[in-house]
């Protein structure tokens, strides 16, 4: 066994990509948040698509609460549902539609009707009459339900389609059109209610669904900056939110801009579950696979989402597959994985936290046991970004010195960003003394994030001798051990991270303090 294994037997460890839970009515007491954190949660998503505002800021709150009384940052993702179109008002039980039948989609429609034996179906999105051409598919229910559209009548109001895979629709269905031009803006007005709740409320990280190209990216980010007092840079090109904004790639469209997107973007999703709708869904794993390429390039963290371990909605363990996708996501530099029905609405929120960690766990060690190359973020060292240049750095001392740890004070989250996607195999712990940086952190893979105050005299040899007395706690590191600290003077209000050391555990000259 050799000492990786040996320190997260001992549970000394913890593990590297980070768990994000979708919060929802089996999640959302007391009880099982602090359950979740426990077992590794550091991102929790609100999804706006669900629920009212009243129910988003009880369990904001709860998260809030128990976060702080564990003494664990922990971050909440608001996830607007952007131009989703969904099914209008259908009675219960639903109406069951059979292959070959025609169905109509009529504008102003209040609720689901039968006309002279014909289905008619309200839709919240009215210009879709308009903008799906004859022969294009309509899909309900995540393509469960397929249709093809055979006539528009613009007069009327209506567009046919003919079932070709039958199925019941209910209220509220979810409709992909996978191949019209569907001019409804990314952010509706819906969406941008929900952005003002999520600045009065701090919220952490705002997901946009459905994007198309960058541009819609840069509209929320442009948005968010002028609604914040305080602006969150992430990067020297001085694009900057106060909230960062998580693209979720789920449109063929997307992928289709995908550079853009990434590099306009704080953060990514693979939005599995209508990436899989809107394309074929045999392209699904080659498109995980360049995004997640595509996102280590720019350096920008990445989540893969939906699906991932579905089964345990219902049942205590997932299937042989399940657990193949969550490990091989890590294989593959997975930033994040996240749960979305398994911890909402499943039957065994905490377990199937458990059991993804020990899916993790397993995965990293074989993929940890041993100094990884580096994967620095190629398209910020192009253009001379100094941070991710010194975290490079920091992975060739780390490397010469097998250094144990990298411990940097990353005030607004820079430098712990940078140095988790260069691809340490050691852990990385970040200091700041802002509680919104070190929740932010909780999406970076390798970091820990610990908020305090730095030392009053803002010296960094004072910081290296409690970073010292925090790793010995902490299991990482013996006597003789070397760490690579990395920080900005003075410590606590700069901006500009510019000095590295290297520190050996037990020698206190070492590390800043000569
Ligand atoms: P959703 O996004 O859960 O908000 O639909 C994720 C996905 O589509 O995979
Ligand atoms: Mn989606």
């Amino acid at each position: 066994m050799n000492a990786t294994q040996e320190s997260r037997q001992g549970g000394a460890r913890p593990i590297a990509a980070r768990i994000v839970a979708t919060l929802g009515p089996a999640s959302e007491s007391s009880e099982v948040v602090a359950k979740l954190i426990l077992a590794g949660i550091t991102v929790f998503r609100l999804n706006f698509s669900h629920g009212e505002f009243a129910a988003h800021l009880a369990r904001l709150q709860t998260v809030r609460n128990v976060a702080h009384r564990l003494g664990r940052p922990t971050a909440v993702m608001g996830d607007l549902q952007g131009p989703k179109i969904r099914v209008g008002k259908v009675a219960a039980p639903g109406l069951m539609l059979e292959a070959g039948q025609d169905v109509v989609f009529r504008v102003g429609m209040k609720e689901a009707a039968v006309e002279k034996g014909v289905v008619v179906l309200p839709t919240t999105y009215a210009a879709m009459v308009g903008e799906v051409a004859p022969g294009q598919r309509v899909l309900i229910n995540d393509g469960a339900i397929r249709m093809l559209a055979v006539e528009a009548d613009l007069g009327r109001g209506e567009l046919r389609a003919r079932v070709t895979n039958g199925g019941l629709v209910t209220s509220g269905k979810g409709i992909n059109l996978p191949e019209s031009d569907v001019k409804a803006p990314a952010i509706t007005e819906r969406d941008w209610v929900c952005v003002e709740w999520a600045v009065e409320n701090g919220l952490d990280f705002l997901a946009l669904s459905f994007v198309r190209e960058a541009s819609e990216v840069l509209e929320l980010k442009e948005r968010l900056s002028g609604m914040c007092s305080v602006r969150y840079d992430i990067d020297k090109s001085g694009q900057g939110a106060s909230i960062p904004v998580i693209a979720k790639i789920e449109k063929p469209q997307a992928v289709a801009n995908l550079d853009s997107i990434v590099q306009a973007a704080d953060a990514v999703m693979v939005a599995r579950g209508d990436l899989g709708v809107e394309m074929d869904i045999a392209k699904v794993p080659v498109v995980q696979h360049r995004i997640l390429a595509a996102c280590g390039q720019w350096g920008k963290p990445c989540i893969v989402a939906t699906q991932m371990l579905e089964t345990m909605t219902e049942n205590a363990s997932p299937t042989r597959a399940e657990a193949s996708d969550v490990a091989n996501a890590i294989f593959d530099g997975a930033d994040a994985v996240m749960l979305s029905g398994e911890t909402a609405v499943g039957k065994h929120p905490v377990l199937v936290v458990e059991t993804m960690r020990r899916i993790i766990e397993a995965a990293e060690e074989q993929v940890l046991s041993e100094f990884r190359d580096a994967k620095p973020p190629t398209r910020m060292i192009e253009q001379r970004y100094r941070t991710a240049a010194l975290a490079h750095g920091a992975w060739h001392l780390a490397r010469d010195l097998q250094a144990k740890a990298i411990v940097c004070w990353s005030e607004s989250g820079g430098s712990a960003r940078y140095l988790s996607q260069t691809g340490f195999a050691v852990p990385i712990l970040a200091y700041s003394s802002s509680g919104r940086s070190t929740r932010r952190m909780g999406l970076l893979r390798g970091v820990t994030a610990i908020e305090c105050k730095p030392p009053p005299t803002g010296r960094l040899g004072d910081w290296a001798t409690l970073v010292e007395k925090d790793l010995l706690t902490r299991g990482w590191v013996k006597t003789g051990d070397s760490v690579i600290l990395m920080a900005g003077k003075p410590l606590g209000v700069a901006r500009v991270v510019d000095s590295m050391a290297v520190m050996t555990i037990g020698d206190p000259t070492s590390g800043f303090r000569a």
